[in-house]
């Protein structure tokens, strides 16, 4: 692609840097929009200020030297003290009380606001490092120069005022030394804004390096991570890939070093020394050579002159700030610009009757060029049913429920709602009928009961609760938690939160499919966590509770699938056989294979076993799946009371 990358543009027109602060504006007039009022009194007062200064010590002057009633003086004098403490108070309220609070609100406001678009947005967002990076700008720089775009609005805004001013005060008294200001001026003004654009693309180079670091930084700090860390080497791995990525930033620091040195050293002469003490030696030496120059006009130029240059160039800093915050923002624009694809106008979404996929195929987004992951695929679901899919790893079963649930479209065939195209239908309406335990569930730092519900708790929930938490098989483990379903989860907070294992926390995120009344329900390797007897009382549990509803399993353990009124088995995203569990083994194709491989699996587990108890790689097929041959016998014999659709016949 030939596009240059929007991020690298590091050139902005002053149209598009006024559109890009006035976007960053927006964010206070919707969540302070008080903090406008003030900025403009502040750069009101300030510049009145400002003014006032230069205009009092000409005034003061002349009237010695005109020799005025002194309580004219007096009076004057008290109005100005006067006028300066009043703007003293409000300046100091401004900055201690006001401020701190609307930082917060700000901050809460515009955060929310960006957690919120990052949620709406389609999962294909989350595979392209391009997202990440626009998100992180997104959420470390928009609360910040919101802030410091209001604050250079006010100083701006102050400068502006006081500096018209002043400059046509000067520019009357001597209108060389005003124009020799503004060019010296406007010179460190052009070096500035060059500086502010290396430092930018400086900064560009140096976000995915920090990436980098700050991806360690994470694995070093998540808790997910602890026990494979105190494995093996890949500790030092990544050390070395953090002090890779330091080596990188070292380079990049060095090759932009030079010329931030250079532009800065010259910004500061253009703006400092050069113009403050021409401008001295000049107004000193005509005031010398021009007899007609009274004390007061002396002394007002002097001052005047000063005060202008300190106003231009923060006129100029400003202008400046105005250019860098506009590179910042047009990269916060980009992420809150991103727009679902995933959409649809059908807001009402009827109960659940039938889904049908029609000749679907499917490629990930960002892997153009690869095979699809999903070809072909034809099946249909209809209400109560229990279907399984089933096949190996990789077979492309958990892409089909992204798929059914919207966090992808595909983009050729189609799934049908109740006959209808589910691109129809709004997503998020869609989504709320569809119950799912993902294969990576998540558990949150809330508690028990927050978990289950995916909200907020309340006492007359605390049934739904017990009841989903009971379905998921977890009421013996509940007795134990010291504030029942009050307990908090994780550690992240709490020194004494619970800390769950794989299969309990699993059994939390399957209760949650159990706290609402969903009429569909997919379980994506529901109980890879679990043990065998836990697996087996759980599918019971499922059963019983799903009575009714659709429930759609994935296992590639099959003993959790063979119950099912269907099972569609699935080989590199392909649908390869479909039936139930006993079509399927007689017919003796790839289901009863690897149906008779996991069997294969246990049974060696067994004989290693001294006990016949099976090892984690044989617990690939449960004792459901198997007669009173085992330690699980009493299990498998209290197979045949389950519910018809558990037993089947097992493999000899
Ligand atoms: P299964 O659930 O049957 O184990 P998956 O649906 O998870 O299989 O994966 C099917 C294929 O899709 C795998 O080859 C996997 O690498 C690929 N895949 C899964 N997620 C993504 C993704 N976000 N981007 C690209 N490829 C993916």
């Amino acid at each position: 692609m030939n596009r240059q990358d929007p991020r690298k543009k590091v050139r902005h027109s002053p149209f598009r840097t006024a559109k890009n602060v006035w976007f960053m504006i927006r964010y206070v007039l919707r969540y302070a929009p008080g903090y406008l009022l003030v900025t403009l009194l502040e750069a009101l007062g300030k510049g009145g200020w400002h003014v006032a200064g230069v205009l009092f010590t000409r005034y003061l002057f002349d009237a010695i030297e005109a020799g005025e009633d002194f309580r004219r003086v007096v009076t004057f004098l008290l109005f100005y003290a006067g006028y300066n403490a009043v703007f003293l108070l409000f300046s100091r309220w401004r900055l201690s009380v006001y401020l701190p609070k609307v930082e917060l609100v700000l901050h809460e406001g515009i955060q929310n606001e960006l957690y919120e678009k990052a949620r709406k947005l389609d999962q294909s967002c989350y595979d392209d490092p391009e997202f990440y990076n626009d998100f992180i700008w997104a959420i470390r720089e928009s609360d910040k120069r919101t802030v410091q775009i209001m604050e250079n609005i006010s100083l701006f805004l102050n400068r502006l005022l006081s500096g018209a001013v002043i400059w046509s005060l000067l520019a009357s008294m001597d209108l060389y030394a005003a124009l020799f200001l503004l060019c010296a001026v406007l010179a460190g003004f052009f070096v500035r804004n060059r500086l502010n654009r290396v430092r930018y693309e400086k900064k560009l180079e140096l976000n995915p390096i920090a990436r980098k670091k700050s991806y360690v930084g994470r694995v070093f700090y998540l808790s997910q991570y602890a026990k494979e860390l105190r494995q093996g080497k890949i500790s030092s791995l990544l050390r070395e890939k953090y002090a890779g990525a330091v080596e990188e930033e070292i380079s990049c620091i060095k090759k932009y070093v030079k010329k931030i040195f250079f532009l800065s050293l010259l910004a500061s002469l253009l703006s400092g020394v050069v113009p403050s003490a021409g401008m001295t030696g000049y107004l000193i030496f005509r005031y010398i050579l021009d007899p007609t120059l009274s004390l007061g006009q002396f002394s007002a130029s002097i001052q005047a002159s000063h005060k202008l240059f300190r106003t231009l160039n923060d006129l100029g800093s400003c202008l400046n700030k105005f250019n860098e915050h506009s590179l910042y923002i047009e990269n916060v624009r980009r992420f809150t610009g991103y727009e679902p694809k995933i959409q649809g106008e059908i807001r009402e979404v009827p109960p659940f009757e039938s889904l049908e996929i029609r000749d679907l195929s499917f490629t990930y987004p960002f892997t153009e060029g690869g095979e699809p992951v999903l070809s072909h695929l034809n099946l249909s679901i209809h209400r109560g049913e229990k279907i399984a899919f089933v096949g190996y790893n990789g077979a492309g079963k958990t892409t089909l429920v992204t798929l059914l649930l919207r966090l992808y479209d595909a983009e050729s065939g189609e799934i049908l709602y109740n006959g209808v195209n589910i691109k129809n239908y709004s997503p998020e309406e869609y989504r709320r009928h569809i119950g799912a335990v993902f294969q990576d569930y998540k558990i949150f730092a809330a508690t028990v009961a927050e978990n289950v519900l995916g909200g907020e708790y309340s006492e007359e929930k605390e049934p739904v609760v017990k009841e989903a938490l009971e379905a998921a098989s977890f009421t013996e483990r509940l007795k134990l938690l010291p504030d029942g379903i009050q307990t908090q989860l994780t550690r992240e907070f709490q020194k004494n939160g619970a800390a769950l294992s794989g299969g309990e926390a699993q059994k939390i995120a399957i209760a949650r499919v159990f706290a609402r009344p969903f009429e569909l329900i997919v379980m994506d390797e529901p109980s890879s966590a679990l043990d065998p007897i836990s697996e087996y009382e759980l599918n019971q549990s499922i059963l019983k509770n799903a009575a009714g509803k659709t429930v759609i399993f994935i296992s590639h353990r099959l003993s959790t699938t063979r119950m099912a009124d269907r099972i569609y088995m699935f080989a590199q995203g392909k649908l390869v056989e479909e039936g139930t569990h006993g079509e399927l083994m007689e017919k003796n194709g790839k289901y009863a294979e690897m149906f008779r491989v996991q069997a294969e699996k246990y049974r060696a587990g067994e004989e290693a076993s001294p006990k016949g108890t099976p090892d984690a790689e044989s617990s690939a097929v449960s004792p459901a799946a198997f007669p009173a041959t085992s330690p699980f016998e009493q299990q498998a014999a209290s197979w045949e009371g389950a519910p018809e659709g558990l037993r089947g016949e097992y493999p000899r």
